[in-house]
């Protein structure tokens, strides 16, 4: 394997590298230290089950929380499905209502389990966003009713970066006696976040989001008051009852570092993804007249930049676009491409939403792969509107 990069890598908020560090520590829980962490009765066991209780303390630390009530899954998809089909057949199992709230721009794995819990016959408030991306609180607030278990409402979007007020939404639910639920996949390690200050009870992590691997996740659960949840798997009833199966302990300590990182470089990280984002944003302003950011700047996560350029089809823009990655911000599929629905929900059109790119800035992206992709991107927008027919002609 060469160490020498093919391309640019700006697609930070579809997964991340694991950091070196988190490889280290990651590693010998695969090999010399290979134990169950549910078979205590000997030192194997015992020194996975120690690594495993050490990770939960630190993915605590990480949102404010303790160890206790920390469950680790396989990433925020399951967390966000334990989460919300795991509170709403809890109470409606229990006759606690069956109406939850979320957000039109949420990841689909929100969206897909609050229409499964709907399935079974609970009911949904889909609230839109204003053109910058935010939901308003108010709008949340109206629609809760004396049915209401559950509120969603994502830390920060994947494909724009915007951050919903999670404070604010913490004392309206906290006030009417609501859950709220927050998948923080691409919130957690990057920007700050207090489930005690921000009134959190359900909150989702994702490690390939944060530098750590794939195939682990977490959980949040409140204890007081306590949240409580259907379990989705049934077994062995580890992990509290919620998630029965065997801990894969090396991501479980992997995460735990992770976490540990990204606390310790948070500020200082997400100062330098901001002058990235903004040496980006500046370059491409500078080319293109017409350039439009799609969401909030202000309340905005550092490391995204979410751009449309009139007239331009992103998908054939990134087709060109061999040395440097970055995502369309749709859905693509192999016949067609559909616009994405968040960009929609913000008000843009098909044509805008398809002129739109999402590009992701990370951990170990320097200034000059930014002034790289700038031109390259550049180039290849020029290029493109270059081919386009004039207006003139047609
Ligand atoms: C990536 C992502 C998920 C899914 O996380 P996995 O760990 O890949 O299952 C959920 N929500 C958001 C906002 C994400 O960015």
């Amino acid at each position: 394997m060469s160490s020498v990069p093919t391309a640019i890598y700006l697609d930070h908020q579809a997964t991340t590298p694991v950091d070196p560090r988190v490889l280290d520590t990651m590693l010998p829980w695969f090999s010399e230290n290979f134990g169950n962490a549910h078979s205590t009765q000997h030192a194997w066991g015992r020194q996975a089950a120690n690594a495993v209780e050490n990770a939960r303390e630190q993915v605590g630390s990480l949102i404010g929380a303790s160890a206790r009530e920390i469950v680790f899954t396989s990433g925020a998809t399951e967390s966000n499905n334990l989460a919300i089909k795991g509170a709403v057949r809890f109470a409606m199992r229990h006759g606690r209502g069956d109406h939850l709230v979320t957000v039109a721009t949420e990841h689909k794995c929100v969206l897909e389990s609050c229409a499964a819990v709907a399935e079974e016959g609970a009911s949904i408030s889909i609230i839109g966003v204003g053109p910058d991306g935010r939901v308003d609180p108010s709008a949340i607030s109206a629609a809760i009713t004396d049915d209401t278990v559950l509120v969603s409402v994502m830390a920060v979007n994947n494909e724009i970066g915007v951050l919903q007020p999670l404070a604010e939404l913490g004392s309206i639910c906290s006030a009417r006696g609501v859950l709220l639920h927050t998948d923080a996949a691409q919130a957690a390690g990057k920007v700050p976040i207090d489930v005690d200050a921000m009134q959190i009870d359900l909150l989702s992590i994702s490690g390939h989001k944060m530098y750590g691997p794939k195939g682990i996740g977490a959980l949040y659960t409140r204890r007081r008051p306590r949240a409580r949840l259907l379990a989705e798997i049934s077994g062995g009833g580890q992990e509290r009852g919620f998630r029965s199966g065997t801990l894969p302990v090396p991501l479980a300590a992997a995460l735990g570092d992770a976490a540990v990182i990204a606390m310790s470089e948070l500020a200082t990280e997400g100062t330098r993804l901001a002058s990235l984002r903004d040496r980006m944003l500046k370059h491409l302003r500078a080319r293109h007249d017409g350039l439009f950011v799609n969401g909030s700047l202000d309340h905005r996560v550092p490391g995204n930049l979410n751009v449309g350029f009139p007239g331009i089809d992103a998908g054939a823009l990134m087709n060109g676009l061999d040395s440097v990655a970055i995502s369309t911000g749709s859905a693509c599929t192999s016949a067609s491409i559909e616009p994405s629905y968040v960009l929609r929900a913000l008000g843009l059109g098909d044509s805008d939403a398809g002129a739109s790119i999402r590009i992701g800035f990370g951990r170990f992206t320097t200034e000059t792969e930014v002034d790289t992709a700038a031109e390259l991107i550049s180039a290849a927008v020029d290029a493109q509107l270059d081919k386009r027919p004039s207006r003139a002609a047609e």
